[in-house]
């Protein structure tokens, strides 16, 4: 009975909830700066309307973290709804069909804007599951938690991991199980349920050679060449990274995939006619590095004593950013290069220069085959969107390693409202539907877990 008087209070409030997200995008929280604090502001304010506790943790200038909860009670079971309230920057608006924060609404099916899927709609869903939960007064034992968290595009470390280890932990806030709410869609497939995630790391690497003219090239060390050296030698990497098995196999997760489809023949010809799907699942099973940006040279005719590359390496779990920082080392000081880690040389010293600029761990969820609450999440979603949803692994990274690998709460999943494919993109949406929806399963699960 309490099911049916949350669905019906969310179909009879929907205009009070589109309004909301609409607000959400509007609040500039664009990363860098950030500016988080716009967003928190609007949050502390819908959730105070219904006396719901929200502190918010504000730092820098006009960030800030958000944490609000049903009651002061932590002692039982207890639920963490996480999402990171920063948005990646719109580039040039010119390029956008409705201006980035418009949040222009077409034909009342879709909402457009920065945010919009990654992920102020998951976001303001959970927000709003939790004002539902506290306004329907149902009668639950445990507690529901919501962290709002800035820097998210950024690392994490002032959100996500910031709170953990300055609120939730000192606290005695324990967690059993978590939700973050990153958009899952992965077009045309149903929705996703993601039980882990890569790693990353980006690395900067300069090459520090000598200038001269380059009618007498052998008098200077061309950093141009020296970078050539060590790209063509970086494959070396793959023999000194450490050896992990993958989280699943590529049998185990297109088993997985096949679950959500009618037949298997029908999976197959997609999964065959999907390349992105298909590498996706490849990615997912191997540690991947790929030199995006190389920089070199000031003049045709000088020796360049300076070549900047940005390489994105992608990491399984067991794999961590310190090793592969280590072992490139290695690949360089075995060509005979001196490798720093001081940027500044005086001008005859040749050596190469490393910075790490960005770096994440993978995680994984290991015991989830075991739990029930992951499978009660499973039907709501299938329920409510009346579509199998599929387990699977995220190939990007998100907030979800720092409950994990801490020991937490290993028990974090991924799930939230909008399209992979639309995350970070010029003209950025969200199906309102599929807001609406999302709001459905957190409130129900929410209910479900706590009752
Ligand atoms: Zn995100």
């Amino acid at each position: 009975m309490s099911e049916k008087l949350i669905i019906d209070e969310i179909e009879n409030n929907k205009e009070e909830y589109i309004d909301f997200l609409s607000t959400l995008i509007k609040s500039d929280s664009i990363n860098p700066p950030g500016n988080e604090k716009n967003v928190a502001i609007e949050i502390e304010k819908y959730l105070k309307e219904m006396n719901i506790n929200c502190e918010i943790f504000p730092f820098g200038d006009n960030r800030a973290n958000l944490i609000a909860y049903l009651h002061k009670d932590f002692e039982g079971r207890n639920l963490l709804f996480n999402g990171h309230m920063d948005v990646v920057p719109p580039g040039s608006e010119e390029d956008w069909k409705y201006p980035p924060l418009s949040a222009f609404i077409k034909r009342k099916k879709t909402m457009h804007g920065r945010g919009t899927t990654d992920m102020k709609g998951g976001l303001a869903a959970m927000v709003i599951s939790l004002k539902i939960l506290k306004k329907l007064g149902l009668e639950i034992s445990g507690n529901l938690i919501l962290n709002a968290v800035a820097d998210e595009e950024t690392g994490g470390l002032y959100g996500t991991h910031w709170c953990l280890e300055n609120v939730l932990k000192p606290k005695s806030i324990k967690c059993d199980f978590a939700v973050i709410g990153e958009p899952s869609g992965i077009n045309p497939l149903p929705k996703a349920i993601f039980l882990g995630e890569k790693g990353h790391l980006l690395l900067k690497i300069v090459t520090n050679g000598i200038s001269c003219h380059s009618s007498v090239p052998f008098l200077g060390k061309n950093a141009i060449y020296m970078m050539s050296d060590i790209i063509q030698n970086l494959d070396k990497l793959e023999e000194y990274v450490p050896k992990v098995e993958p989280p699943m196999s590529e049998s185990k997760m297109k088993e997985l995939i096949c679950s959500a489809f009618p037949s298997k023949e029908i999976f197959e010809r997609i999964f065959n006619e999907q390349p992105l799907l298909k590498n996706v699942v490849i990615s997912l099973t191997q540690f991947t590095k790929s030199l995006n940006m190389i920089n070199g040279g000031i003049k045709e005719n000088v020796i360049p004593d300076k070549c900047e590359a940005k390489i994105d390496f992608r990491l399984l779990p067991g794999q961590t950013p310190t090793e592969i920082i280590e072992n490139v080392k290695k690949v360089i000081m075995e060509i005979g290069y001196d490798v720093k880690d001081e940027p500044k040389g005086n001008p005859e010293d040749v050596f190469v220069y490393i910075e790490p600029f960005n770096a994440s761990e993978a995680s994984y969820w290991k015991e989830w085959e075991k739990s029930n609450d992951v499978k009660d999440f499973y039907n709501v979603v299938e329920r409510i969107y009346k579509k199998k949803p599929f387990y699977f692994l995220l190939p990007a990274c998100a907030d979800a390693h720092y409950y994990r690998n801490s020991g937490y709460c290993p028990a974090t999943i991924l799930f939230g409202p909008g399209s992979a494919e639309t995350a970070h993109a010029i003209n950025e949406y969200i199906e309102i539907e599929d807001f609406i929806n999302s709001i459905k399963v957190y409130a129900l699960f929410a209910y479900n877990f706590l009752k």
